[in-house]
Order: structure tokens, then C-alpha cells, then sequence
């Protein structure tokens, strides 16, 4: 295969959505074709390079600020980045685009309703009850991608029929390997 393309993988969408899950499926599918991809988590980001940073529109901003400079360095040397960010500016999202190579934004679509009755991190009980300042979707903006290159509806998709539809548009691209190409060679 001719040298890998680097990418942006930028999944957006309110806590709870689904972003993680399908983050993790994408990144085990792509290791297994020998894509090199590198996922950045928020969760996992917060806790180590922003983890000074609290959820004020200023502190969300530069959140994903240092996130895309790391993005930018690894996606234009050939990397596939797997982001998952709630990211809910779009203005910000745009950012990124301009920045990184190969921007793909996948918005993860779940109504409120849904992430608050899946409750991941035992937030959106608090969040409702008025507890948590700067929820996103609750007592904080979420704006939804105005064109985003890929919408998956968790409510009606399984994590891997999400995953799925992220990897057919990765090979339409032509950013990835598809799997008879692999066959092929071997
Ligand atoms: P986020 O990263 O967006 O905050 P997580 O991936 O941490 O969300 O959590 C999403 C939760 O929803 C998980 O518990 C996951 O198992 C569940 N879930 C149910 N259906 C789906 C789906 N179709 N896609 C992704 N996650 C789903």
C-alpha cells in the first residue's frame, strides 16, 4: 500500500452520546488493518495535558486548542487521530478544521433524554438537579455541527453498526486500507 494518509477523526457530541464506545471500536478495527492511529479521549486528556482547565467557555476553547495542536503534528505526519471531544462550539470545531489534516467530523448524535437515562458518569442526575454548573446540554450550550461529514444516531444504531459506518467512509475516502485490499496482498 502506497504510504498512509493522515487523518482527523473528530467525534463530537453531548456526554454520554456514545463518542468513547465508538471511539474504541474504530481504533481496535483500524490496529487490526495496521492503520497507525493514535485516539485522544477528553476524559483522559483532562486528567493529564488540560487538567488545569474547568468547562468555562474560555476553558473549554483552550482545551481543544492544545488538543488540535497535537492532532495537527500527528494527523500531517501520516497518523490517524481518533479525537472524541463534546467540542460543543461549532466555531471552535472550525478550528480545527483549518488546522489538522483530513478533518472528519462525526457528530454522535443521542437526545438528552438518552445519555441522561444511560448515565455513564452518574453526572446527569446531579447536572438536572442543578448541581453541576457547565453541563453540556443541561445548563451549557451544545451547538450541533452545522455540515458535518457524518451523523451516527446511537439511539437507533448499535456501537458497532456506528463503528462500521466510520470505517466505510474512512475506506470511501480512501484514508484506510479496506479489508479486500488486505486480503489481496496477502
Ligand atoms: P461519551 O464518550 O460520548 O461521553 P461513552 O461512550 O462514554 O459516551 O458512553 C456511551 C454509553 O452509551 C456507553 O455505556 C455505551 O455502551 C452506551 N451505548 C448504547 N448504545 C450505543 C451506541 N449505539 N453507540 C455508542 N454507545 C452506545
Amino acid at each position: 500500500m502506497s504510504e498512509q494518509q493522515g487523518f482527523t477523526l473528530w467525534l463530537t457530541g453531548l456526554s454520554g452520546a456514545g463518542k468513547t464506545t465508538i471511539a474504541k471500536l474504530v481504533e481496535a478495527e483500524l490496529k487490526r488493518r495496521g492503520v497507525k492511529v493514535e485516539r485522544l479521549d477528553g476524559d483522559i486528556v483532562r486528567q493529564s495535558l488540560t487538567r488545569d482547565l474547568g468547562f468555562s467557555k474560555e476553558d473549554r476553547d483552550k482545551n481543544i486548542e492544545r488538543v488540535t495542536f497535537v492532532a495537527k503534528l500527528l494527523s500531517r505526519n501520516g497518523i490517524g487521530v481518533i479525537a472524541s471531544f463534546i467540542s460543543p462550539y461549532q466555531k471552535t470545531r472550525d478550528m480545527v478544521r483549518r488546522e489538522t489534516t483530513n478533518f472528519i467530523e462525526v457528530f454522535v448524535h443521542a437526545s438528552l433524554e438518552a445519555c441522561a437515562e444511560r448515565d455513564v458518569k452518574g453526572l446527569s442526575a446531579k447536572a438536572f438537579a442543578g448541581e453541576i454548573e457547565n453541563f453540556t446540554g443541561v445548563s451549557d450550550p451544545y451547538e450541533e455541527p452545522v455540515n458535518p461529514e457524518l451523523v451516527l444516531y446511537t439511539e437507533r444504531e448499535t456501537p458497532e453498526e456506528s463503528a462500521e459506518r466510520v470505517i466505510a467512509y474512512l475506506e470511501e475516502r480512501g484514508f484506510i486500507p479496506t479489508t479486500e485490499k488486505v486480503a489481496r496482498s496477502s
